[in-house]
């Protein structure tokens, strides 16, 4: 009789986190390329104001023109937006601020050979072309004087040509008929777009712009599919290859593919897959996230958002651009696990071999890859049988995130609905750990650590105390010693080169120490894609692989397996792959994210006692 009272209390305190805890809110944005309707025929363009040049402006490799290759100047005309009388003014001023700090960020990666003469447009042809976007008279012929641009960026509102979940769209519209590279696209941003509403909207929406305009730079499939790209010669850019079961289509272009094999630690590498999830249009434009998630040319929403060496080899292998290497090395994703981890399925024997980029237990908390994010592992149950080459638990129901072909992945941990990038390190919001050290900002990284001071008393604390969970602490890289040195409120812990579990004075509890190589960048330190390219952060040269290994933790437990996404419901898991209804009922799955909340949290632990 007292045993179901107290379960019965049990209940109602865990009815009321679940209810709390489970928000159905979906973050998202969703690149909306694949919603474009692309002509059936490329436009090429005849931009000049004079036939002075019959130069192909390309990168030859020869080291004695590098002086040649300027910033690119990507001239964005705003009049048709401003003429676009039924869209909020509030809105169109913040999108087009947004869109000017992507395109200054690109600015400062890819050069050009730049034009020499004006780029000067023909307006029905541009219309025709681009989504019946008009120009300005500046750049008509007849009419204006034309640029001195090398892209010309166009910009629409639109109320009814992209998806409900889809912020934004890009693609090129004409192309250099000498050189084919992209000099005109547009953008298509979703008019229900609401960047008031989101505290930290302008840092990612700067991010998905960045995102969309790389699609109108190179990431385009019609580039490599028409043979647009020169440096190819009649050469295939891709290749088909059987992986896990699948086909799959593989960018075999050469300075990925040394980008790629230098941060897998893979020899053989024959290429980088692209996404085969999400539907016809999905596939095939943005890169596979099972192996490259954290790179900023995924096809869904991802916390961890950053520019990889990979990604920079691609444009370079377009022969129309060289880039700068502001990458910080963040893209850590993969690094070092050899061609195992590109060509082995992601989780054997219902374990992963690959513990810094996967999980197995929905129980666990993480860092994300990268560990700038505070995350969980998503490992669900979905409704329906999962694919079965995708299967790898013996439960066929049981599954990770359907673009990263179903491996089970770490995914941010939300701290409420009106902040993007809420787990994040630099940006993100507070969990209410301030009195054990937690900090969020420029310095910080994401640590997981049980520690909590010895003298911290209360109940709340006592309950912390040897549950492990990510926490954002400051960091400094010591680049001599090559060691880390982690600061929680007043202590200062240094970190053997190669990490692990540090005890701490003064504490109870345990710090897991990361890996020098694995948060520490090689010129000044930063922690976000656009921080690093302001900083001007160059990759770390390493010398030794990772030793830090996340599954040495099972010893410890974490809060409780109730704050895990338990059993989720209404997912659909399509058993045809390519199937452009899967991909509307799979962005669904991303939706279901807990909410953690100290309040609730020391609301559930005090439940247990009761
Ligand atoms: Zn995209």
């Amino acid at each position: 009789m007292l045993y179901n009272f107290y379960l019965n209390k049990n209940m109602i305190y865990l009815l009321i986190i679940l209810l709390l805890s489970f928000v159905n809110f979906n973050l998202c944005f969703k690149c909306g390329f694949n919603d474009l309707k692309f002509p059936e025929n490329d436009t090429f363009i005849s931009f000049h104001d004079n036939n002075d040049t019959q130069n192909r402006l390309l990168n030859t490799d020869d080291s004695s023109d590098n002086d040649e290759f300027e910033s690119i100047r990507i001239y964005l005309d705003t009049e048709y937006i401003e003429n676009q009388t039924t869209v909020n003014k509030t809105l169109k001023s913040k999108a087009l601020d947004v869109l000017k700090s992507a395109i200054n960020l690109l600015q400062k990666i890819v050069l050009i050979k730049r034009e020499t003469s004006k780029l000067i447009l023909n307006s029905t042809q541009i219309q025709n072309s681009c989504d019946n976007i008009t120009i300005s008279n500046d750049l008509a012929s007849g009419k204006g004087k034309g640029v001195d641009a090398d892209l010309v960026l166009l910009a629409k509102f639109t109320d009814n040509e992209l998806g409900s979940n889809v912020q934004a769209a890009a693609s090129y519209c004409g192309l250099d008929p000498i050189s084919h590279r992209p000099i005109v696209g547009f953008v298509l941003i979703n008019s229900s777009l609401d960047l008031s509403k989101m505290e930290n909207s302008e840092e990612y929406l700067k991010l998905l712009f960045f995102h969309e305009i790389t699609h109108v730079l190179v990431f385009h499939p019609s580039l490599w599919e028409h043979h647009y790209i020169p440096v190819l010669n009649g050469e295939k850019f891709t290749k088909v290859k059987e992986i896990n079961g699948i086909n799959r289509t593989l960018i075999t272009s050469p300075n990925v593919l040394k980008a790629a094999k230098k941060h897998f630690g893979c020899s053989d590498i024959e290429g980088i897959e692209l996404e085969n999830q999400g539907g016809t249009g999905t596939t095939g434009s943005h890169w596979e996230s099972r192996i490259m998630l954290g790179d900023y040319m995924i096809g869904f929403d991802y916390s961890e958002i950053f520019l990889s060496e990979i990604t920079l080899g691609l444009f370079n292998d377009s022969g129309w651009y060289k880039v700068n290497d502001y990458t910080g090395g963040l893209f850590r994703h993969g690094k070092n696990q050899k061609c195992e981890f590109l060509e082995d399925k992601c989780i054997k024997k219902e374990l992963t071999p690959f513990s810094n980029e996967f999980c197995n237990d929905k129980a666990f908390f993480r860092c994300g890859s990268s560990r700038l994010v505070r995350s969980f592992c998503y490992l669900v149950s979905y409704t329906s049988n999962i694919p079965s080459d995708y299967q790898y638990f013996s439960d066929p129901l049981k599954g990770g995130y359907s673009y990263s072909d179903y491996c089970p992945i770490s995914m941010e941990l939300l701290l409420n609905s009106s902040m993007y990038l809420s787990g994040n390190c630099k940006y993100g919001g507070s969990f209410g750990y301030e009195n054990i050290g937690e900090v969020v900002g420029d310095k910080s990284i994401c640590v997981l650590s049980s520690l909590v001071g010895s003298n911290e008393t209360s109940i709340p604390m006592e309950m912390l105390k040897n549950r492990i969970r990510p926490m954002c602490y400051p960091i400094t890289c010591n680049m001599n010693t090559k060691t880390v040195t982690i600061t929680v409120l007043k202590t200062n812990i240094s970190c053997p080169t190669e990490g692990g579990e540090q005890k701490v004075d003064g504490f109870d509890g345990v710090v897991f120490c990361p890996d020098f190589n694995s948060v520490c960048t090689g010129t000044t330190f930063c922690t976000s894609l656009s921080d690093c390219i302001e900083k001007k952060s160059v990759a770390l040269e390493e010398t030794f692989q990772y030793n830090y290994k996340p599954e040495n933790q099972q010893d410890y437990k974490y809060y409780s397996t109730n704050y895990a996404p338990n059993e989720i419901t209404g997912i659909g898991a399509n058993t045809e792959v390519n199937d452009d209804e899967e991909e509307e009922e799979n962005t669904n799955d991303k939706g279901k994210y807990i909410i953690l909340n100290p309040i609730l949290f020391i609301i559930y632990i005090l439940s247990q006692f009761l």
